[in-house]
């Protein structure tokens, strides 16, 4: 385990970083979920408490899912194709690659060049695209800008509690798993007034009757399937199906097929344009990570995704292939 003062080193890199910069611009995932959007908001939020000019941005040409709208700030958070105006510092938060900075990408990369990139991050398979990085795999991205907060002496408040929640919400599974110091950083951050109920209705719980019969289209249709060695359960959400429906509903998929009896993967196939498939892998008894990495995209051990092309049939051989010829083991 890495020695606790070369951790101290590694954080204390990153908060210089933040506090020597006036003017920074905080860039999310693209397809964002609550923990980009909540990491995004709660350093916009920081800064900006601190005197600093922030522009909070994610790489997508369209609106993310408006269920987000209900964390501080995440109204300000600009989809956007590049990044506006001059800043000293670029931020690319809960982004394991540069590709997830989406529209963004030319412009995070021209940042590293001018050596102005902070990466901040906790996916194992982070390349470490910036000129300073942060990856730290046993947080969450808000548990690591909660501490980067504290750092440059910003005094959290209800809003940016509320931004952090949502994050670790989503990172934990709804605190269903994540570490000790991620469910007491959630008492902490209760302790600030924060309605945990109204949080997860907001982020969770709250759907429409036709996203749930989409849902229920896509279960009524799971299949079980040999795949390199592994029984996968598989839900296929072809455009057809998800066209016109909540990114929230579509992204619920993943937690039918973490842990069904007598598979040990579950994959979900998201047909985002014709032929084209966000693909989510879950396991609790795999590392999911190595195969999301040899398929082109990343991840977390047992969370993780890549983006494949073709018919759903395709990307299921092109997966097996890779499942045969990985070392998953934990
Ligand atoms: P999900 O399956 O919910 O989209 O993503 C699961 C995890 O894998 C998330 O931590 C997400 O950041 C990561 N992930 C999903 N798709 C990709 C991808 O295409 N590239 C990379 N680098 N990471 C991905
Ligand atoms: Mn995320």
């Amino acid at each position: 385990m890495e020695a606790a003062a070369e951790r101290a080193a590694r954080y204390a890199r990153a908060a210089h970083k933040l506090a020597v910069a006036k003017t920074v611009a905080v860039v999310g995932h693209l397809r964002p979920d609550a923990d980009a959007i909540g990491s995004v908001t709660a350093l916009t939020l920081g800064l900006e408490k601190i005197g600093k000019t922030v522009t909070p941005l994610v790489g997508q040409p369209v609106p993310f899912s408006r269920n987000l709208l209900s964390i501080p700030g995440a109204d300000r958070v600009s989809p956007a194709t590049d990044i506006p105006g001059e800043h000293d510092l670029i931020v690319a938060v809960d982004c394991g690659s540069v590709d997830r900075t989406g529209t963004l990408t030319g412009a995070v990369l021209a940042a590293a060049e001018d050596e102005k990139l902070l990466v901040i991050d906790h996916h194992v398979s982070n390349t470490g695209f910036g000129t300073v990085n942060l990856i730290d795999t046993r947080e969450s991205t808000t548990s690591m800008i909660r501490e980067l907060l504290l750092m440059i002496g910003v005094p959290l408040d209800r809003d940016i509690a509320h931004c952090l929640y949502a994050g670790l919400m989503t990172d934990t599974g709804s605190f269903r798993w994540g570490t000790a110091s991620m469910h007491t950083l959630a008492a902490e951050l209760m302790s600030y007034g924060l309605d945990p109920r109204r949080i997860a209705a907001d982020l969770v719980d709250s759907t429409s009757v036709a996203d749930l019969q989409m849902v229920g289209h896509v279960l009524a249709n799971t299949r079980m399937v040999e795949a390199g060695g592994f029984n996968a359960a598989v839900l296929i959400a072809d455009q057809a199906t998800i066209a016109g429906h909540s990114e929230s509903a579509v992204e619920s998929l993943a937690d039918y097929v973490r842990e069904l009896n007598g598979s040990n993967l579950g994959v979900v196939l998201k047909e985002q344009g014709p032929g084209w498939w966000a693909v989510s892998l879950r396991s609790s008894r795999c590392d999911v990570s190595q195969v999301a990495i040899r398929l082109g995209g990343g991840g977390h051990v047992a969370a993780a995704g890549y983006t494949s092309r073709g018919t759903a049939e395709e990307a299921l051989a092109e997966l097996a292939t890779v499942l045969s010829t990985t070392d998953v083991s934990l």
